[in-house]
């Protein structure tokens, strides 16, 4: 797998924030493991910048890598991605937030079964 291949693949996925395409994107390869390539993108259309980690192999779709279980994953596949409204309503919430955050996340921790290690999901074919 050459960095043009990485490249051309990267410019067909959509922005993690506002959803449109990579394409036109600056694209920055940082380099890569084996099959994992570390990729940094400059969206055009929101300025966003993303650090990216792919697996990318010869002849087979990239992987999803991911810390979702098989139940939740189904339950997100479907969903729309993050708009730009939806980081804006979490920046006013944060703005606004007087909490604390270490007791927040220790109430989250009582509540929830823990997480379990990362892992891959095959895509369906
Ligand atoms: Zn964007």
């Amino acid at each position: 797998m050459d960095e043009s291949t990485v490249k051309r693949l990267m410019r067909s996925l959509n922005c993690v924030l506002c959803g449109k395409e990579y394409k036109g994107a600056e694209i920055k390869i940082m380099g890569h493991n084996g099959d994992t390539w570390f990729i940094k993108v400059l969206c055009h259309h929101c300025n966003s910048e993303s650090l990216v980690a792919a697996v990318v192999k010869e002849g087979l779709d990239p992987e999803v890598i991911t810390d979702l279980d098989q139940s939740e994953f189904a339950r997100f596949q479907d969903k729309e991605p993050v708009q730009g409204d939806d980081v804006l309503d979490m920046h006013k919430f944060l703005k606004g937030f007087k909490g604390d955050f270490s007791s927040l996340f220790s109430r989250l921790d009582e509540q929830t079964p823990k997480r379990k290690p990362r892992k891959r999901i095959p895509r369906e074919t």
